[in-house]
């Protein structure tokens, strides 16, 4: 990650680039900004940067050197990345995020814009906490107190720097206030407020902004091939944040499947393809179960929108454009006769994933018998 790849945030970059020119870098650094603004990507261009062998003249990693290549891959032996995890089951010791690096690189090869949330998701834990523990902090202690091995910065990137416990900060405090030489830390937080006075008292804050609607909008046509009506409107109700904006881009994205796999479904089940039908329940088992729900959910309501538009009171049909055309042609085919059956089917499916039953048995047994409630 250089600071080039990082949208917007010129003021902050020109900031900590002054700081590196002038030789003034801090050992502590707090990186604080509400969610989405970019305060990761900031802090692992940073990262890259210090440890770079050869910056551009204008400050930025050169991203050709060996040191930016093991950086960009997040696996420069110099850089410690922090994050909060939670402790498998089972487990004895405290987690550690080097547990879950591999994750944490898949993660950031997707995109370094992402919240709490999706993290959590992609290690596996939905309602349980995650925090920044005491074992972590010793961990890194025992990392740190060996020399560099590259004989450069070593840096240390804690991402959602809010979620360290009091125990994990109390251990760190001395190593924040007097770090072995060259050792930088770049802690990031959405919530300062939350963290401790002393913790904050030892770190030098850098205020990162809310983006602009109009870097948003540019960053979508560049990354995600928004067209620029399209990518307008997501950076307008975005307010600020990437994050939210690429939820937005995922979500649509997710609609226009959904609505092809429901077409398919319904077109399968009309015309009794049951072998085409074992194909499509095991496309869906391939998806997460977050998903799974999800789409089980936008069928219920699309059987929904289809049998209120035989009403012809199309105050009361939430459609987008594609989904009303084909209602068009459909419609006549949910009835009072079958509604609530297939609904319950949709239902039941639901709450079968939900109970991890084997999902290509659930989509399929869920298709043989929706033929025949599709021809009552
Ligand atoms: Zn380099």
């Amino acid at each position: 990650m250089r600071f080039s790849d990082v949208i917007g945030q010129d003021e902050v970059k020109r900031q900590l680039q002054r700081l590196l020119s002038e030789g003034r870098m801090p050992h502590a650094l707090l990186l604080a900004g509400p969610e989405g603004c970019g305060k990761l990507p900031l802090a692992l261009a940073l990262a890259q940067r210090l440890l770079c062998s050869n910056p551009t003249p204008e400050g930025d990693s050169c991203n050709e050197c060996k040191s930016c290549r093991m950086a960009a891959k997040l696996a420069h032996p110099d850089l410690h990345m922090v994050f909060p995890v939670f402790k498998p089951s089972g487990q004895s010791a405290g987690a550690v995020s080097d547990q879950f690096l591999k994750q944490w690189r898949e993660q950031l090869a997707e995109t370094p814009y992402f919240d709490r949330n999706t993290w959590l998701q992609r290690i596996g834990v939905e309602n349980q906490q995650s925090l920044i523990n005491v074992s972590e902090a010793k961990n890194l202690l025992n990392k740190l107190v060996s020399v560099s091995s590259q004989g450069g910065y070593r840096v240390v990137v804690m991402w959602l720097a809010e979620q360290m416990n009091t125990e994990a900060a109390n251990k760190l405090l001395k190593m924040l206030e007097e770090p072995p030489a060259g050792t930088v830390f770049i802690l990031t937080a959405n919530h300062p407020e939350q963290m401790l006075g002393t913790i904050l008292s030892r770190t030098q804050r850098i205020d990162c902004k809310p983006l602009t609607d109009e870097q948003i909008a540019c960053a979508l046509q560049q990354h995600c091939g928004l067209q620029p009506d399209d990518a307008q409107a997501v950076a307008h109700a975005a307010e600020g944040s990437y994050i939210k904006a690429l939820q937005q881009v995922n979500m649509h994205a997710d609609t226009a499947q959904f609505f092809d796999l429901f077409v398919l479904l319904m077109r399968l089940c009309y015309m009794r393809k049951v072998k085409e039908l074992y194909q499509w329940a095991d496309q869906l088992a391939q998806w997460g179960r977050e998903k799974q729900k999800a789409f089980l959910a936008y069928c219920q309501r699309m059987v929904r929108e289809n049998f209120v538009y035989n009403f012809h009171r199309p105050e009361l049909n939430y459609m987008n454009r594609t989904e009303a055309d084909f209602a068009v042609r459909f419609a006549r085919f949910i009835n009072e006769r079958n509604v609530i059956g297939i609904t319950d089917e949709l239902s039941l499916a639901q709450r079968d994933i939900e109970a991890n039953v084997n999902p290509r048995m659930v989509f399929f047994d869920m298709a043989l018998k929706l033929i025949v409630l599709l021809l009552q």
